[in-house]
């Protein structure tokens, strides 16, 4: 009883699990600021690798050093991988061991037990990525207070210094370009409410992409002067790629930079120089890359560039001169921030959320609301395949919605939900994140609906639950599953496509409503039929109508009629039926 008193009243920290490096911050109340963590090697970040030896698993900065000899044994950059299918269980329970070596680290320093944490994730991380960034938190030991986006926390560590001046809405563009991942985010701040406005990014752009060009360079090279390939040595390239990282932070402050490789391979030394023209020349395609994505987001969210207030550089890779320099150039010369450290703004802003959400009112640190968006409109199939949006996109964040639907027929037993994300009209042209059944429902004509909800969390995971009011019956899911929502670069593609398909899309709704809007007059021809008094000829032409109609919409071929078809024959439908609908009252 004592100790879960104490692990309830202990820190709550924020914990940025990076790609390649992780920090953790706590915020400390009596001293109202952010305390970023070292690690018992003295060091503010922890590499993100866990290793294997013969008898013992090594984490961090010990995994790191001994990567060259062990290379095989040696997981990094799993982060890439979280939440996705891969088959090696293994390297699945590595990947869980980050969170709990940064809570040894949190706890070691504040000599008590850390239990609540805020974890961020790249802000396209999708569904089962954040389910199995939460599952790590708790399989560590922790209780995940909230997952937020890195973007977002960096920029409450950069808000809170300008918030003073601050009255009016200010717009900050987050650059953050890390070790493996990039993202960029647009955000508001007006008042203490830190709004995401717009985001992109590409999960597998980053400094290890940069690493590599230059590893490729100096195979080529060892290639040319010593006729010996490297490629398939794999302790040779850890040797190389590390020497390749060193020489590339070099590069962001000095023009050349050497690599000295003692006995590389077979015995043979190998040294060279790299210019920092000839770096910036070898990754020119992936740095204009990073600038479509700048471009893109403030597309997304309708912004001109000049609107922007600030923008925010974060993660080591936006020390590289030459992205900051092509960065700077598309704003159109403003000046860069860069007061907060790149490396450990992202925890600093977790450590604050995590206070916050720890003591509430009660905590010292500086009154914030977050309110991130969801990229992607979701919503379900309704009749003729067409999407019917219930949470549109770059709705804030956690978000309820409500909406009733329709069986098509009369007196069906069940209905079959299948929740879509996307922008398209036609439902199956996005991206299906799952399907139920809502069973038993009461027998009634088709005009009968069925209600559901839409829930969207704090975490960005989608909860939809279906219930039929009459009987009570219900179903529901919640899309956390390995098939589940798009990454970055594939909600990119969607909103482009939609874009590209707007006028087909915007034609393919007309004719699902004009086939709607017949099959619906078709219904109530039907309904006139039955048990009615009309007479002999009435009831002769309006089964013919109704065969027609019905002939007409269920052909094989209806793909290929235009839409006034459907439209001139729900106009002689009207002309048959108005006047005997007249007729009988
Ligand atoms: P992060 O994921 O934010 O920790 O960023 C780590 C990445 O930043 C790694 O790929 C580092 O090689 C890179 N990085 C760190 N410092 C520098 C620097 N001074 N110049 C270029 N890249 C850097």
């Amino acid at each position: 009883m004592k100790r879960a008193r104490k692990y309830y009243e202990g820190h709550a920290v924020g914990i940025d699990l990076g790609t390649t490096y992780s920090c953790v911050a706590v915020w400390q109340e009596q001293h109202c600021r952010v305390e970023i963590i070292h690690n018992d090697q003295g060091n503010r970040t922890t590499p993100s690798s866990v290793a294997f030896t013969q008898n013992q698993r090594l984490i961090g900065d010990a995994a790191k050093n001994q990567a060259a000899a062990n290379p095989t044994n040696t997981v990094f950059d799993a982060k890439r991988l979280i939440g996705r299918k891969y088959s090696d269980p293994i390297v699945k329970n590595d990947i869980l061991m980050w969170p709990f070596k940064m809570r040894e680290i949190a706890e070691a320093f504040l000599e008590s037990p850390v239990r609540n944490a805020v974890i961020t994730v790249p802000a396209y991380f999708n569904g089962s990525q954040r389910k199995a960034t939460i599952d790590a938190g708790i399989i560590a030991g922790l209780n995940v207070m909230r997952i937020i986006n890195e973007p977002t926390a960096a920029a409450i560590a950069y808000g809170l210094d300008k918030r003073s001046n601050c009255a009016s809405e200010r717009n900050i563009f987050v650059f953050d370009l890390g070790g493996g991942t990039f993202d960029v985010s647009l955000l508001t701040i007006k008042g203490k409410v830190f709004q995401v406005k717009a985001t992109a990014g590409n999960t597998h752009l980053g400094g290890e992409d940069f690493d590599n060009r230059l590893v490729s360079y100096f195979v080529k090279e060892f290639n040319r002067k010593n006729k010996l390939d490297i490629s398939s040595n794999a302790k040779a390239l850890r040797r190389l790629r590390t020497a390749c990282e060193k020489a590339k932070r070099t590069l962001s402050h000095a023009v050349t930079a050497t690599i000295e490789l003692d006995a590389f391979f077979t015995g043979i030394d190998f040294c060279s120089s790299i210019t920092r023209a000839r770096f910036e020349e070898l990754n020119s395609d992936l740095f204009r890359e990073c600038l479509e994505t700048v471009d893109r987001c403030l597309n997304n969210a309708k912004m001109d560039k000049a609107s922007v207030h600030d923008v925010v550089l974060v993660g080591g890779s936006s020390r590289i001169p030459k992205v900051q320099q092509l960065l700077q150039e598309f704003f159109r010369g403003k000046e860069l921030c860069k007061s907060i450290n790149p490396d450990e703004a992202v925890a600093y802003g977790a450590a604050v959320t995590a206070a916050l959400l720890n003591g509430g009112a009660k905590s010292t640190a500086p009154d914030l609301v977050l309110q991130d968006v969801t990229p992607l409109s979701l919503g379900q199939a309704v009749r003729r395949d067409v999407m019917s949006v219930v949470i549109p996109r770059n709705t804030t964040i956690p978000v309820k919605k409500k909406a009733n639907f329709y069986p098509i027929k009369d007196n069906q037993s069940y209905m079959l939900l299948k929740i879509y994300e996307g922008e398209r009209a036609r439902a199956s042209d996005n991206n299906l994140l799952g399907q139920f059944k809502v069973s038993g429902i009461r027998p009634a004509p088709k005009g009968h609906p069925i209600f559901a909800c839409y829930e969207l969390d704090a975490d960005g995971i989608l909860c939809v639950t279906a219930e039929d009011k009459s009987t009570g019956n219900k179903n529901h899911i919640t899309i956390t599953n390995d098939k589940g929502r798009l990454s970055g670069a594939e909600i990119e593609g969607l909103i482009e496509e939609a874009e590209r398909y707007k006028v087909a899309d915007e034609k393919f709704l007309e004719k699902a409503k004009a086939m709607n809007a017949l099959d619906d007059y078709v219904y109530d021809m039907e309904k006139a039929l039955i048990g009615s008094k009309l007479f002999p000829e009435d009831k002769k032409k309006l089964n013919s109508a109704i065969d027609k109609a019905r002939t007409l919409l269920d052909d094989g071929d209806k793909e290929k009629k235009e839409i006034h078809v459907f439209v001139e024959y729900l106009n002689e439908a009207k002309r048959i039926f108005e006047p005997i609908k007249a007729r009988t009252g």
